[in-house]
């Protein structure tokens, strides 16, 4: 029997204001991804730094959360087979130097610190992430 796993990601400032959207969710369709629910939004350094807390006394904290918080970026309810890893393939690797040929942040990432896209890396943190932007009700599907 398939069972259907949901996720968590972001389309990132950089990929927005590099006129990104579009390439990023038809790569979402393409491979399967079934869009549950998305929204565009700009989000407060202090909401960057909740959604981040994990990564709070990383060095690159201060500088992450000012990035996420720096302009418009859209995010995504994903449901498919498999999402969370899946997804995470498709995203390519954080860093973009080590990014594979044909993933989103092969194409559109800049550096390690801009890379375009955020995706959940395990089921209770892809839980956190959607109730972090979605309530219950925009995902009863
Ligand atoms: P992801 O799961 O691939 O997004 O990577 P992580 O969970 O390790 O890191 C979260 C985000 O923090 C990444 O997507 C990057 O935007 C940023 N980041 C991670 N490592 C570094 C780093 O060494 N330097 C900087 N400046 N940013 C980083």
């Amino acid at each position: 029997m398939k069972t259907l796993q949901r996720t968590l990601t972001i389309i990132k400032p950089d990929a927005v204001r590099r006129n990104a959207i579009g390439d990023i969710i038809e790569q979402f369709e393409k491979n399967g991804f079934c869009i549950l629910a998305m929204k565009m939004l700009q989000i407060s350094k202090h909401q960057a730094e909740q959604f981040y807390a994990v990564h709070a006394g990383r060095p690159f904290f201060t500088s992450l959360t000012d990035f996420m918080s720096s302009g418009a970026i859209v995010v995504l309810a994903l449901e498919r087979e498999n999402a969370i890893a899946d997804l995470r393939k498709l995203m390519g690797a954080t860093n973009p130097a080590n990014a594979e040929e044909g993933t989103i942040r092969k194409k559109w990432a800049t550096n390690i610190e801009h890379n375009a896209i955020h995706g959940s890396d395990a089921e209770e943190t892809a839980r956190f992430e959607l109730s972090f932007f979605f309530a219950g009700y925009e995902l009863a599907k």
